[in-house]
């Protein structure tokens, strides 16, 4: 299924974190947020992406600030599992724009952000891209992308 669009900016995908997880417990709440184990082998833009966002990144886990009370949702994105948490991008300035666009810092997960028609779960009521093919934003498939891209 291909992408079509432009990206209109609307940076919902820079203020939420959908990051896929093994199974429901593995999610640990921390006194500053929480803390998700990563894949045995990690992606390096994954872990590129993750760092870029304001995320602490471990060898065996990455923890997201949180402000007290956020909620953090468990689900599903496809047959994935996922854990949803609000959570702004430290590189979004106060105007919503991207302060890294265009540079070489900019993430790949970013750039290719929607990359899966399920990708737009959660950012569907903003989100200007499509997929030539979609017949529903239903979940069905592959690994979800960890999240986004608001260019500058
Ligand atoms: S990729 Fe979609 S959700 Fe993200 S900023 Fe662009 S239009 Fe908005
Ligand atoms: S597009 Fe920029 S502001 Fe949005 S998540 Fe990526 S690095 Fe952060």
């Amino acid at each position: 299924m291909k992408r079509v669009g432009e990206c209109c900016g609307c940076s919902l995908c820079c203020r939420r974190l959908v990051i896929p997880i093994p199974h429901p417990g593995a999610v640990q709440r921390t006194p500053l947020g929480i803390r998700v184990p990563l894949p045995v082998v990690v992606n390096p833009d994954l872990a590129h992406f993750y760092r870029t966002r304001g995320l602490a990144v471990r060898p065996d886990s990455v923890e997201v600030p949180l402000p007290g009370g956020a909620p953090v949702q468990l689900g599903r994105q496809g047959s994935q599992l996922v854990v949803r948490v609000p959570h702004v991008c430290a590189q979004l300035d106060k105007h919503g724009r991207c302060k890294i666009h265009g540079t070489p810092d900019y993430p790949k997960a970013c750039a290719v952000f929607p990359r899966v028609p399920e990708d737009l779960l959660d950012v569907a009521d903003e989100c200007s891209y499509r997929f030539e093919g979609e017949t529903a934003r239903a979940p069905s498939s592959p690994t979800p992308s960890p999240s986004c891209g608001s260019p500058g």
